[in-house]
């Protein structure tokens, strides 16, 4: 950890992170492209600024890339419609031929997965990154589910250990606070003792019967459905400030990655936790302080959120980081 490591946020996006498929990617409540939405609500705010805090994500993740972590015949079957489908929950979809799949859905997939490569590059140059997208935290190693095919996070942190951009015995964070649980990262990082799991949602939903998943978890939050504001907050601020204090007491915290979901957010037809937007900020501003006190790189990539309004969340919570360090950008 560096407290004095300058705080220059950086902001990743292109607009081939959003998926668009004939409109069909509206048959899933995950609106594919509120990632723009995010990107243009900001950009009415902020302007020059934001473009100059912006890091355009170049190309999609590789191949290569992809493998460090995702087993080659995993990849090879989601070349496969019905296989992909059962991934995404979108059985409607597999009737489209695979390689038309693969340029619509997976290919943006794969420039967001490039994106939290690229973010946690300039974390751990500026000290803050947002990807906007990302977060494709139900995808394991050898399984894609949840809409989530590709394991982004664990994919960016074997990039930059094999750039050897991080070291390979780095300790790293994931703070998951989308509403569903973690599991595939909890896959991802199951023999990694240098990899710290924090996870909060509700335990009253998908993916219940991961058991293994949960057992992988450091600190393990589960929630009930309704929480609300007040015991959403207070959880949360009781338990992180020890969490990442005992992980950083041995050795430095190199890299955080905060998985900032908005599907806690009341009214969201998959979250199922009542957390009002104003307490959806008080959330995201809490974690982000709480690792820059500590002078952590933090990524935070935007994962679930299944109302209409999650992109304004989104551009609400950025928002905020712009204005507290965009000026020194
Ligand atoms: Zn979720």
């Amino acid at each position: 950890m560096d407290p004095d490591l300058p705080t220059h946020p950086r902001i990743v996006y292109a607009r081939q992170h959003n998926i668009s498929c004939f409109g069909l990617e509206r048959l899933h409540p995950f609106d594919s492209c509120k990632y723009r939405s995010a990107w243009r609500l900001l950009h009415g705010r902020f302007g020059s600024l934001l473009r100059r805090c912006r890091i355009r994500t170049d190309r999609p993740a590789r191949t290569d890339e992809l493998t460090l972590v995702h087993s080659p015949d995993y990849l090879r079957r989601l070349r496969e419609p019905r296989f992909l489908c059962r991934a995404l929950e979108l059985p409607a979809l597999a009737r489209i031929p695979g390689p038309l799949l693969d340029h619509f859905v997976l290919r943006p997939m794969r420039w967001a997965t490039r994106g939290t490569t690229l973010a946690a590059a300039a974390a751990l140059q500026h000290g803050l990154a947002v990807n906007l997208g990302g977060g494709f935290h139900h995808a394991k190693p050898a399984a894609g589910e949840g809409f989530c095919i590709y394991a982004d996070v664990a994919i960016a942190v074997r990039s930059l250990q094999q750039q050897g951009t991080l070291p390979d015995h780095a300790r790293i964070v994931h703070i998951d606070l989308d509403a569903h649980q973690g599991n595939g990262v909890c896959h991802a990082f199951r023999d990694d003792r240098n990899a710290f799991l924090f996870d909060m949602y509700n335990g009253s939903i998908y993916p219940l019967a991961d058991r293994l998943a949960r057992d992988r978890i450091d600190c393990d939050l589960p929630l009930q459905p309704g929480t609300g504001d007040e015991e959403y907050l207070d959880r949360l601020t009781t338990a992180l400030p020890g969490f990442l204090d005992s992980v950083g007491k041995s050795h430095p915290v190199r890299l955080a990655f905060y998985n900032a979901g908005t599907d806690p957010l009341a009214g969201d037809p998959l979250g199922g936790l009542d957390v009002s937007a104003d307490g959806i900020l008080e959330r995201d501003r809490f974690v982000i302080r709480q690792l820059r006190d500590r002078g952590i790189p933090t990524v935070m990539v935007t994962s679930g959120g299944y109302t209409s309004g999650s992109d304004r969340l989104i551009a609400d919570s950025v928002s905020h980081l712009l204005q507290q360090w965009g000026k020194r950008a």
